[in-house]
């Protein structure tokens, strides 16, 4: 705790050596807009794509900016890298409950817990230390809203499994104002199928499962308004925001040709702009994390075509996150990955694939925009890997992310803001 502390502390300092010999942290195209963003801290978007590393970030480049193109989430101004290693008996590489627990605790921990440290005690998370400080909170993912990159902000549970437990400590405990995404399934008992029917066509292993009651009803008793459906989403209006558009999953992650589906009944960068406007309504700030799913589970599925749709959905809603900033100069808008997915390389079209078949194939050829050139995805494995992943900022404590950290210095800078 001690070197944590003294080592972001110890991080402007650094910085400012570095500005004073003539060197430039700062990516040079958007230095002026770093100027202009110099508010006091207030308001916090997080932004995980979910299995988003190096790779997936430049496949998505190519493939949506071109050659010399440039995503807004690395137009950012601030960039840095941050590891992503669990503290678990079983494995170094991380799963998302690990590495989100990092990032709304500071604390490393096994796979699977959900805010809970190596022996099981539950820490304080960053979602609730931000309602404790007066500020709205939401969680908006085309995950389950229960699943374990929102989880691990606002509940603490040994077992990520446990989905309905952690919507009840939703309800009952940390009361984000604004929830969006899937997991339906987990808010109603089984013979409930709700807005979402159970046995869907597109999956027929969908069904209500939760064992803690109607917590839609619950939802509703505390003052949630609950949505399913875009339109209700588009006419709802301030106040406490349910909105669950899907039985798990807002998409169906299968590999290419067989079943797989990206179409969420409400797009990220739609939900997104909602839970801003609604949250932005408190004098005291906010806090917000946004999560895109589909690309660790495309990944998995070695699912180039639905990897690269994905991280699209994912660069809008930075787009809508950025552009809340930039009127809103008191907001801190944070884009990493939770950890690396698939193994992935971006290779060339014109060799044959060196790598071999099956999980290790070639996916493509896929299009660079504006470009008669095209590009091969090359995976190496159906899990997590243990690379790396970028992380840019902007706003008002943007540049503490400079450099090279464990993915627990998220905690580090975001609760200068959340705590206070
Ligand atoms: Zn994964």
């Amino acid at each position: 705790m001690t070197f944590r502390s003294s080592r972001w502390l110890l991080a402007p300092v650094v910085a400012g050596v570095v500005a004073a010999a003539g060197l430039s942290l700062a990516n040079p195209i958007t230095d002026a807009d770093a100027g202009a963003a110099k508010g006091k801290a207030r308001n916090v978007i997080f932004i995980n794509g979910d299995g988003m590393s190096a790779a997936q970030r430049e496949a998505a480049r190519l493939y949506l900016a071109g050659l010399d193109g440039q995503l807004t989430m690395d137009k950012l101004p601030y960039s840095g890298q941050l590891t992503t290693s669990p503290h678990d008996p079983k494995t170094p590489i991380t799963d998302s409950a690990a590495a989100a627990t990092a990032w709304a605790t500071g604390e490393k921990t096994y796979n699977g817990a959900i805010s809970v440290d190596v022996d099981g005690n539950p820490l304080p998370t960053l979602g609730a230390q931000a309602k404790a400080a007066g500020k709205s909170t939401g969680l908006v993912t085309t995950a389950q809203v229960t699943d374990a990159s929102p989880a691990a902000f606002f509940a603490n549970t040994a077992d990520r499994g446990a989905q309905d437990e952690i919507a009840r400590q939703y309800l009952d405990v940390t009361r984000p104002d604004v929830i969006l995404g899937g997991g339906e399934d987990w808010w109603l008992p089984a013979g409930n199928g709700g807005a979402y029917p159970d046995k869907p066509a597109e999956d027929p292993s969908e069904a209500s499962k939760g064992t803690k009651g109607d917590l839609i009803a619950k939802a509703k008793a505390k003052g949630y308004r609950y949505v399913s459906t875009a339109a209700q989403l588009q006419a709802a209006k301030g106040g406490k925001l349910l909105g669950l558009f899907g039985n798990e999953e807002l998409f169906q992650q299968r590999a290419e040709g067989q079943g797989d589906v990206y179409a969420p009944p409400a797009s990220l960068a739609t939900m997104t702009e909602k839970a801003l406007s609604t949250l932005s309504t408190n004098k005291k700030g906010f806090f917000l994390l946004v999560e895109e799913e589909g690309i660790d589970e495309f990944a998995h599925d070695n699912n180039g075509t639905r990897m690269l749709q994905a991280l699209g959905e994912l660069e809008k809603a930075v787009a809508v996150a950025r552009n809340f900033a930039a009127t809103h100069p008191d907001t801190l808008v944070v884009v990493t990955g939770d950890h690396e997915c698939g193994g992935l390389t971006v290779e060339d079209t014109a060799t044959s694939d060196e790598s071999g078949d099956g999980i290790s194939a070639e996916d493509g050829p896929f299009p660079i925009k504006g470009s008669s050139q095209t590009f091969n995805l090359d995976w190496t494995t159906s899990g997590h890997t243990g690379a790396d992943v970028p992380v840019t900022a902007y706003g008002p404590l943007a540049e503490q992310f400079t450099g090279k950290h464990p993915n627990t210095h998220v905690h580090d800078v975001l609760s200068q803001i959340l705590t206070r």
